[in-house]
């Protein structure tokens, strides 16, 4: 899952970052307004961290546009302490959630998961077929074995997960599994996608993860 961090204190910035990519996470980070904006607006994420108090443009002008121009990605938003103003704003302009700073890291994890379930989902632990992934524990499991993943093994059968039995070009698992100076040109996706079958696959009759020919790929439980 790829998350944009919109925020001009470099070292909330680059704690935030170093945070979520432990967490398997792909996140692009803007120190301005502007930037943030017209990444927000050209780039699929999943979910977007945006300061208010930002220069060029701030927070809420930011928000407004993107649900303007129906962009409806998740948004998380980081204000000051105490200001019931900006977060009633906020959440007025179609923010999905706040946090007030200064904020401990698990306080935001546990934000960033909650916002990243979809559809009315509750439960923490995905699930498909007999494959399970825990986002609070990192366990996987198929069937009863567990499964030992790096990290971005885990981002990218995170992606799947989140996205079954619909087909995922390479441009999207690109988009959602890694950052934006990624080089579409290489071939690491098959490569990556290769590791996981390795992984979840190899000896079970039933595969999970499909090649769709001159596409890209699928988690379905039909075998071809
Ligand atoms: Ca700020």
């Amino acid at each position: 899952m790829r998350i944009l961090v919109v925020e001009d204190e470099k070292k909330v910035a680059s704690f935030i970052k170093k945070g979520l990519e432990e967490e398997s996470y792909a996140v692009d980070v803007s120190y301005e307004g502007e930037e943030g904006c017209y990444l927000a607006e050209t780039n699929p994420y999943d979910l977007i961290i945006l300061d208010l108090m930002l220069p060029k443009k701030n927070g809420l002008s930011i928000l407004k546009e993107l649900r303007d121009k129906g962009i409806n990605t998740p948004i998380l938003l980081l204000t000051a302490k105490g200001s019931v103003e900006d977060r009633v704003a906020g959440l007025n302009a179609g923010a999905d959630d706040y946090l007030a700073k200064p904020f401990v890291f698990a306080e935001l994890l546990a934000r960033v998961r909650s916002l990243l379930r979809r559809g009315g989902e509750k439960s923490p632990v995905l699930k498909f077929a007999d494959l399970t992934m825990d986002p609070v524990t990192r366990r996987v499991t198929r069937g009863v074995v567990d499964i030992e993943l790096t990290s971005k093994e885990y981002a990218l059968l995170e992606y799947f997960m989140r996205r079954p039995n619909q087909v995922l070009t390479r441009t999207m698992i690109s988009e959602h599994v890694w950052e934006s100076d990624f080089d579409t040109f290489t071939n690491v996706i098959d490569v990556y996608v290769n590791y996981l079958r390795n992984k979840i696959d190899k000896g079970n009759e039933k595969k999970l993860i499909h090649t769709i020919r001159g596409v890209g790929y699928i988690l379905k439980e039909q075998n071809d």
